[in-house]
């Protein structure tokens, strides 16, 4: 190579290190502004239990609301927000708006799921945070799940296995996210204080097709079962795949085949 060549190379490599550094601090922005402004908006997405297709589950997904009005994925700003610690603030903001939306619905018998980053889980006054948002807005800890993903529960496993332990304490359920997507063990499984286990979508969305999935969600089915823990396919697309899943012993299933994410606000006005 050239010398002209290898200096070429470096200005380029300091140019995209220098985007991706002005994306991150744009998202940062975004993200405090957002958080100053309730400038997010509650999806909800129904899981539907096999046993007699009934709907009483949905899982709490965010979005940032653009100026135009359009609705921003998590996968755009969560990763910025883990990397900044602006997501323990993002979950409370999440929580307590769940919260106060789940006060609404228990009535009708419905239980929400929402999703705690690693950062939330381990934060040492979610629990206090979590006590008050209950009391202040009357929702039934029993109808509240907490979803974790494996790898945040994995990591530290003694401490997190404590702080599912407490949140159990507080009435509430645990949900184990996007399992098998990370280095499971089913030690590890056995000794997690969870009412639920999510299987990863990754195993899901290609069932038909893969031998190998199907004998990983059967197991991991028949395991969920064995240690008393319920358990979720997410991803379902197809109706063959529900049919599967069902013929496998999976409890509950979520996925754009029985409805896609729905603004929770069309759930509180649907009675
Ligand atoms: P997740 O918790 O595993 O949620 C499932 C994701 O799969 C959601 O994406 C959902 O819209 C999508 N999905 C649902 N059904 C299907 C399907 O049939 N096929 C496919 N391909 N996808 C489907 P979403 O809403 O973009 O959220 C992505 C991730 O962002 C979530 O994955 C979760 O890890 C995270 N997230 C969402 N909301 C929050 C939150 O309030 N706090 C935290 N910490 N993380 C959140
Ligand atoms: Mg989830
Ligand atoms: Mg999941
Ligand atoms: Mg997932």
């Amino acid at each position: 190579k050239s010398k002209n060549s290898q200096r070429w190379h470096l200005l380029s490599i300091t140019a995209s290190r220098k985007e991706e550094l002005k994306q991150r601090v744009y998202w940062v922005e975004r993200l405090r502004d957002a958080l100053d402004n309730d400038g997010f908006v509650l999806m909800a997405q129904s899981i539907m239990c096999l046993a007699d297709n009934s709907v009483s589950h949905y899982e709490v997904l965010v979005r940032l609301r653009d100026e135009d009005g359009q609705l921003v994925t998590p996968g755009h700003f969560i990763p910025v927000a883990e990397r900044s610690g602006q997501i323990v603030a993002l979950d409370r903001w999440v929580l307590k708006n769940s919260l106060m939306a789940l006060k609404q619905l228990q009535e009708r018998g419905i239980h929400l799921a929402v999703n705690l980053s690693g950062p939330s889980l381990h934060d040492e006054n979610l629990k206090g945070f979590l006590e008050q948002e209950l009391a202040t807005s009357g929702a039934r800890a029993d109808h509240l799940i907490l979803e974790v993903t494996e790898t945040a529960a994995v990591t530290d496993f003694a401490i997190a296995q404590r702080i599912l332990e407490t949140l159990r304490g507080l009435g509430c359920q645990v949900a184990l996210d996007d399992f098998g997507a990370g280095f499971s063990s089913f030690h590890y499984l056995a000794q997690l204080p969870a009412d639920f286990i999510k299987i990863d979508g990754s195993f899901i969305r290609k069932l038909l097709d893969s031998p190998e999935d199907q004998m990983i969600v059967k197991a991991i089915a028949e395991i969920a079962t064995g240690f008393g823990k319920k358990s979720i396919a997410e991803f379902v697309e197809q109706e063959e795949i529900l049919a599967m899943l069902h013929q496998f012993g999976i409890a509950y299933a979520q996925g754009y085949h029985l409805g896609p994410p729905i603004p929770i606000s069309e759930l509180l006005s649907a009675s």
